[in-house]
């Protein structure tokens, strides 16, 4: 393995006499401020030759920097070392016996995928290993837009950032020292999970699913670890695309993670649809449900993402599975909700799905592996075993909306367990 010097973080307490030393003392220039919601942090990158400095401030009394100044005072808090593949890197250290803080990768700032060896190993640093985003055309595409073509069909992937939900709950009856491997938890047992709504552009520019958007207070981000750093806003923009230029919004269903962006605030405060041309295109089942909750499913069906659309007359409602555009089409699956669906796309001899929340990781590929949070698991189990043999028999390229590293991938057998790879 090669390491490069990337970065040296220094913890510090009082930002404006650091900026006067760093910045005014020193004559380094300063980058604006990018914030880790996550990690309550505020990061200050100051380009230092090769390497950069990394001025880091804590936003939050508990915050992981805050405990450190805390304990230690501010100064020197970690050095980061930058690798082709860290993976590779991961496994060449633990051959020989080195002692890692994280055993898989985990997204870091700006596209990149990180871990940390611990500090025993290190001689009494912490070092974060840094993959920059990759150039691989399917992995490592947490931040990443990826653009993929399927006929005369152009698929790309995009973002509103991440969420945490608590990690038994995201597998069921999966143990906890199964899971924890492949999704780390937080302290507060939640796992990292992204939100990638998918564009498909062909006769008309369609949206599937929108991220959990802007309405949520502070205490909602708190509870479910909200990081919208980078969003959909964002990445739709880099797509080369605004809001005015969607004409159909597609919803798998109506969970706050996936149809929270449908609607926005207005300056008045009123809710309005967010995409001002769009026709919205929900289940009838969904919509039903989604406007009749019970006690289960109440806390994720929250009426200012759909009600609004209804309102505006912009909701338009399908009974059934059809064809939406040329080469889109929705499919039941039930499972996850009695009306959740896919999104099979198809054009060209080639096929593509976006799956939702029927296989929402790479993770939940594997038979058993279902959320807790399905109200009908054994129609989920159904549906990913008859989803999984036309998956590979098809070549079918599946999207992973929650993924937190993957956003696409091809099914495969592989020692005769279900895996996801960047090939068919
Ligand atoms: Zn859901
Ligand atoms: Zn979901």
């Amino acid at each position: 393995m090669r390491a490069v010097l990337d970065h040296v973080g220094i913890a510090v307490k009082d930002l404006a006499a650091a900026l006067a030393f760093y910045r005014d003392a020193l004559g380094l220039e300063i980058e604006p401020p990018e914030e880790v919601a996550s990690q309550r942090v505020r990061a200050h990158f100051i380009p230092a030759g090769e390497a950069n400095l990394e001025l880091l401030e804590a936003t939050a009394a508990d915050s992981p920097i805050a405990r450190y100044v805390d304990k230690r005072g501010p100064g020197l808090h970690h050095i980061t070392l930058r690798v082709d593949d860290i993976h590779a890197a991961m496994s060449h250290l633990k051959d020989r016996g080195v002692r890692m803080i994280d055993d898989v990768p985990r997204p870091g700032a700006e596209g990149s995928t990180i871990a940390f060896v611990h500090p025993s190993a290190a001689h009494g640093v912490l070092i974060e290993l840094k993959q920059s985003p990759n150039k691989s055309a399917i992995s490592n595409l947490q931040f990443a837009l990826s653009r993929f073509t399927v006929g005369n069909l152009e698929l790309i992937s995009v973002l509103d950032g991440f969420i945490r939900l608590d990690g038994g709950a995201m597998f069921g009856v999966v143990p906890k020292p199964l899971w924890s491997r492949v999704a780390p938890p937080d302290e507060r047992n939640r796992i990292t999970l992204a939100m990638r709504p998918l564009i498909v552009r062909g006769a008309r520019t369609m949206l599937i699913d929108a991220g959990l958007g802007d309405k949520e207070n502070e205490k909602f981000h708190d509870i479910y670890g909200v990081d919208r750093t980078r969003n959909l806003d964002q990445t739709l923009a880099e797509a080369g695309l605004t809001p005015e230029d969607i004409d159909i919004v597609l919803a798998s269903h109506l969970h706050f993670d996936h149809a929270g962006g449908f609607t926005t605030r207005g300056a008045t405060g009123r809710v309005k649809p967010k995409f001002p041309r769009a026709q919205y295109i929900v289940r009838r089942g969904e919509w039903e449900d989604a406007t009749h909750p019970n006690e289960r499913n109440r806390a994720s069906y929250l009426a200012d993402n759909y009600v609004p659309l209804a309102d505006a007359g912009v909701l338009q409602l399908v009974d059934e599975d059809r064809t939406i555009m040329p080469g889109v089409r929705v499919r039941r699956t039930g499972g996850h909700t009695m009306h959740h669906q896919m999104v099979v796309i198809e054009s060209g001899g080639k096929v593509a799905a976006f799956v939702a929340d029927m296989m929402p990781t790479t993770a939940h590929v594997a038979d058993a592996w279902i959320m807790g949070y399905d109200l009908y698991p054994l129609d989920t189990l159904a549906a990913k075993q008859q989803f999984a043999a036309d998956a590979i028999a098809k070549e079918i390229l599946v999207f992973f909306e929650h993924d937190p590293v993957r956003a696409a991938g091809y099914l495969g057998i592989e020692n005769g367990r279900r895996v996801v790879r960047d090939r068919p």
